[in-house]
This record gives C-alpha cells, structure tokens and sequence, in this order.
C-alpha cells in the first residue's frame, strides 16, 4: 500500500512487532531503540491549520519531537514543515513551552555512508541523516545527566528536551559531523551500540566477515534505498 507521501517502491517492514511502511522507517525506529529513544508510531492524525491531516511517522513522547522519515530525491515535506511551524514556541518572551523552543519536527533521511577512513567502526553501520522540517538547524546532542541523545536548535536557553539539564557545554553535532550511529537491517548491529568493544579498532579478520550488503532483513525483499 502506498500514499502520495511515499515512494512507490517502498517495501512494507516488519521490526519489532510494528509494521513500518518502508524499511527506512523500520531502521529509524531501530536507531531510536539502540539510542534510547523512546518512540510511538504514527501515534496520532492531526489536522493541519491549511486544512490537511497529517500523520507524522515518529512522536517522542520524552523529547517533543516528531520524526519524518523521508527517502532519497524530494519527497514532499510541505505537511512537515506546517508541522513544524505550527508546533514551533510563540511564546511572547520568555519561552513557556512544555519543551524549549516548542515541539520539533524533524526530518529523517537515510544514512550518511560509513567513512572507509575510519577503522574502529563496522562498516556496514552508517551514521544518522536528518534536517530541521522548519526554522533552525537541528543539532545532535546528549544529555550528560538523563544519557539521552536528542535534537535541540540554538536558540536558547540550551536545555535538555527531557530533563531540563543546561547542556550549553556538552558538544553538538550536524549529521556531517556522524556523530549518531544508524541502525540497519536487523543484522545485530544494534548491540554495537551496548558494546563498547565494538568501538575498539576492527582486526581484518573482523573486517572481512562482516559483509555490508549482506540483507538482513528476512522478507528478502529489493531494497529501494540500495540504488542511490
Ligand atoms: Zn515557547
Ligand atoms: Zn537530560
């Protein structure tokens, strides 16, 4: 089944005892899980100020935010970006929202390739893509009090979405900078996030058994976002 919203192509994935439409989604869903993100999917239809209903892909119920997951080419992100400006702070002064700077929309894209540079990483883990749906750059950042990795603009104050925590010190990260792990297929690379051995410099024995385009997943399906 498909909508407008998606690309013809987009294979039907199952992780985790939900049904994703596409397997973007379905390895979004898993990079939240490795990173300890809590997500509900497509939790909730909303009607849009233009008229419109949307149903965006991922809410965080800890973050305020909203995951769009969007593949290669321009897919349409119009419902998004009224998302994103409709959910963003309005408050007159001092920001008042239930998170800093209102609700977030982001939108999630596919992989940035692992850099063949780096040893020390399996490479057929890539690193999280995305982009603010609307207003300020969104950067990656983590909470050094309640450990989560979550998406914060630069307009201040810089606090943690979910525990209020400053972080106007830790370090944050555009997507070119890969500083968030990306989890495809379901070929136990998750653990590699639970592992800090897995951070360790791979030997080529290591190396060479991992196979990059083995497919992990089961349903043995084409893989639309492989022809990029
Ligand atoms: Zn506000
Ligand atoms: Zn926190």
């Amino acid at each position: 089944m498909t909508t407008p919203d998606q690309p013809i192509d987009a294979v039907p994935t199952t992780y985790g005892g939900t049904t994703f439409r596409s397997r973007l989604e379905a390895d979004w869903a898993q990079t939240l899980d490795a990173n300890g993100i809590t997500w509900q999917y497509e939790p909730e239809m909303i009607a849009l100020p233009s008229g419109a209903n949307y149903l965006p892909d991922f809410w965080l119920p800890e973050l305020g935010t909203w995951i769009e997951v969007k593949g290669p080419g321009i897919p349409r992100t119009e419902k998004a970006v009224e998302l994103g400006k409709t959910r963003a702070c309005h408050c007159d002064g001092d920001c008042t929202c239930r998170w800093p700077g209102g609700e977030l929309v982001i939108i999630g894209r596919p992989s940035l390739p692992w850099d063949g540079n780096a040893r020390g990483h399996r490479p057929s883990a890539g690193y999280a893509n995305w982009e603010s749906a609307f207003g300020p750059s969104a950067y990656h950042v983590t909470c050094p009090r309640c450990t989560r990795d979550q998406w914060i603009t630069l307009r201040r104050p810089w606090t943690c979405r979910n525990c209020q925590r400053g972080l106007e010190k830790q370090q944050i990260h555009l997507p070119h900078e890969r500083s968030l792990r990306f989890v495809e297929g379901s070929g136990g690379i998750g653990s590699a996030f639970s592992n800090p051995a897995l951070d360790a410099p791979l030997t080529d024995e290591e190396i060479a058994a991992v196979d990059p385009y083995q497919d992990p997943y089961s349903h043995g399906l084409h893989d639309p976002w492989s022809d990029q």
